[in-house]
């Protein structure tokens, strides 16, 4: 069997995107900001994707600028905020201790520069609460960036309660929304959000291209120089094909989002119980709030890379984390920020389900990650020391 695990780092690219991106290719190459018809055909094409990804956030078309991805929506809405808020001598931004590298990258450099960044501690349940939020505020906050579902635990926010504390303090609230696009209703005026970062290829889009909406009245300070594209707001010409197979994708999701979840949660909760079996493991963060195919444990004794390859050798494409810290040695900063140890954090493992997996994936998962964590600890010499109780076992 064959089986796709992994849609939190990257969806198959849906036929109805492939199709919107070919007719794009073919038909409306032309280049938007040209005056001749060609052109025109493509500035309209551009407008209509506009209108409609903004119809799926209930925002305003004027507030959806184009970008290349969530980490260049990231860094321009932590950019542009931080830059406001130094204009009126505010320099101190709230964050999570578990955010994306896109956020907590662009957060360390912002540092470097003289900004002041508290990251708020997310518990073992990988939750932020909005009191926790509340008491972090300063009469110098310029800006809160908190996720609104974490890409390794899948973890969902109370963003509409986090926002209207942003509101109520006159703070600029954005949110990475890169997991929870496509996945979860969201509305920008309803979740009190101002800012928020969204990426094709987290709902069957294409990579390369994404998006920031900006609440009317904010401004966005362009990373890039050059033309005048997204009124001055992104410079370059515009990707026409990637926004187009987006919005297809996007407009995909949505319309699948109530059945596709009614079907995935009673999966992704036999997959936990199933995995749950396994001796000296644990479920990372909240059981309930989290993302409908999120599954994510920590297994002791073994090494999260070995069972990676054990799986991939059954056919299975899983993660230990987010890909991007995959290759590094260093453990999550994620489950780090949840209290896993060292040692625990080190035997992760991320099923990430798609919106067609079946029940009979999810045993093939269950009895294939069973057999591997076994085999895993029959090599390993942590678990010898454990089962002789050189060691104490961490995780019941
Ligand atoms: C994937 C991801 C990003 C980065 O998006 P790209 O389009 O790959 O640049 C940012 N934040 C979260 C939470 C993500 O899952």
């Amino acid at each position: 069997m064959h089986i796709y695990a992994d849609h939190a780092a990257t969806t198959p690219t849906s036929p109805a995107a492939v199709q919107a991106m070919l007719a794009a290719m073919k038909d409306t190459w032309g280049n938007p900001s040209s005056l001749h018809t060609v052109g025109q055909q493509a500035a309209e094409a551009l407008a209509g994707a506009r209108a409609r990804i903004a119809a799926r956030l209930g925002c305003a078309p004027q507030e959806v600028i184009f970008t290349s991805g969530g980490t260049e929506a990231d860094n321009q809405a932590l950019r542009s905020a931080a830059c406001q808020g130094a204009a009126r001598g505010k320099k101190h931004i709230i964050s999570t201790a578990f955010e994306h590298h896109a956020v907590l990258h662009t957060l360390d450099k912002l540092a470097a520069e003289g900004f002041e960044i508290t990251l708020l501690p997310v518990g073992e349940k990988g939750l932020v609460t909005p009191d926790q939020l509340r008491d972090a505020l300063r009469p110098d906050t310029c800006l809160v960036s908190i996720m609104y579902a974490n890409n390794e635990i899948g973890t969902i926010q109370p963003i509409r309660e986090l926002g209207a504390v942003c509101r109520a303090a006159g703070v600029v609230f954005h949110t990475d929304a890169v997991q929870a696009v496509g996945h979860l209703p969201i509305n920008v005026a309803a979740d009190n959000i101002d800012m928020l970062s969204l990426s094709a290829h987290k709902f069957g889009g294409p990579r390369g291209v994404g998006a920031l909406y900006a609440r009317k009245g904010l401004r966005l300070e362009p990373l890039l120089c050059g033309g005048a594209q997204e009124r001055g707001r992104r410079a370059g010409t515009e990707n026409l094909p990637g926004i187009l197979g987006m919005t297809a994708a996007l407009d995909e999701a949505c319309g699948a989002m109530a059945e596709v979840t009614a079907r995935l949660v009673p999966l992704r909760d036999e997959l936990i119980a199933g995995l749950s079996q396994i001796p000296h493991g644990a479920l990372n963060g909240d059981a309930v709030q989290r993302l409908p195919g999120n599954v994510s444990f920590c297994f002791e004794g073994i090494e999260g890379e070995s069972l990676l390859l054990l799986l991939d050798d059954k056919g299975i494409c899983a993660s230990s984390g987010s890909a991007c810290t995959s290759g590094s040695l260093d453990p999550s900063h994620v489950l780090l920020a949840i209290g896993r140890v060292h040692d625990v954090a080190h035997g992760s493992l991320r099923l990430t389900l798609g919106p067609d997996a079946t029940r009979e994936e999810v045993q093939y998962l269950i009895n294939a990650v069973t057999d591997a964590v076994a085999c895993l600890r029959g090599i390993s010499p942590v678990w010898r020391d454990l089962q002789s109780g050189v060691r104490p076992y961490i995780l019941p």
